[in-house]
């Protein structure tokens, strides 16, 4: 999908109070947290499983839901980016350029998070934490990933998915999969990217009363021993160089480390601003 289109997208989400973002045309956390809101309300039968599907599916199926609101036939509503829904999206765009809706007109709410929400508001976006092992935030899903994890504390064990808050999952599926592509097996061992030192985690922040954001499910540690939490960038392995792709990848989908960010806890990333 093109900005334009994805444009045209966060414009409905805004008009049904479910998007607060900006009218940007990239579709991150906040477009994509809207558009699952959006598609049980727009009144046809979604098929079953629906919720199951990724993100870039789901958004397709609310365009084409959009197009029958706006009387074009998209066709059935299965997030598949076919020839017909080709058509409806296209002359959905013509239509809105042709003066019914001009999204250049909508100027972008000031100071909306382009992004995952500020740590403050982490409650509000997300829901409450997990309290226990037992009781995960609701929703939880495993991410499959797509290389094997070594278990820090155990390097023989092993683990082949990572605990996700649903509304970041897919953003975490896609960095893990872009990791993947740019580095390959090989160097995201030599680099030590597979060395899972933790998840979900439902405890307190150290040395506080807040909850961690490891308790949201919206944040993950790696390799801790060679990136302990006190450590700074001038010992701290994921400093180098040689990680600025990892951390890039992460970033380009909202990601926030808290080493780059604070020179602090290399080891950690988390889906909230800080
Ligand atoms: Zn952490």
């Amino acid at each position: 999908m093109n900005r334009g289109t994805i444009r045209i997208a966060q414009r409905r989400l805004q008009e049904m109070g479910l998007y607060r973002g900006a009218i940007d045309g990239l579709r991150g956390p906040l477009t994509n947290a809207a558009v699952e809101a959006a598609l049980p309300q727009m009144g046809r039968d979604l098929p079953r499983g629906w919720q199951d599907w990724p993100a870039n599916r789901r958004f397709t199926a609310f365009m084409q839901l959009h197009c029958h609101e706006k009387g074009i036939d998209a066709g059935p509503i299965d997030g598949l980016m076919g020839p017909q829904t080709r058509e409806a999206v296209a002359a959905l765009e013509r239509q809105i350029a042709g003066g019914v809706v001009n999204w250049r007109d909508i100027a972008p709410i000031p100071d909306a998070p382009a992004t995952f929400p500020h740590e403050r508001d982490v409650p509000a976006f997300f829901g409450p934490p997990g309290t226990s092992w037992e009781n995960k935030p609701a929703g939880m899903k495993r991410v499959p990933t797509p290389w094997r994890m070594r278990i820090a504390w155990n390097l023989s064990q092993h683990r082949s998915f990572l605990w996700a808050h649903p509304k970041v999952a897919d953003s975490l599926a896609e960095v893990l999969e872009k990791v993947h592509a740019h580095y390959g097996e090989a160097e995201i061992r030599r680099l030590r990217l597979d060395v899972f030192s933790g998840d979900y985690n439902p405890r307190r922040k150290r040395g506080g009363s807040a909850w961690s954001m490891h308790a949201f499910g919206i944040a993950y540690d790696f390799d801790d021993i060679n990136n302990q939490l006190s450590w700074r960038g001038d010992r701290a392995a994921f400093a180098r160089p040689e990680y600025e792709d990892w951390w890039r990848i992460w970033e380009s989908e909202g990601w926030v480390s808290l080493g780059r960010s604070r020179d602090f806890d290399w080891m950690h990333v988390q889906a909230a601003r800080v």
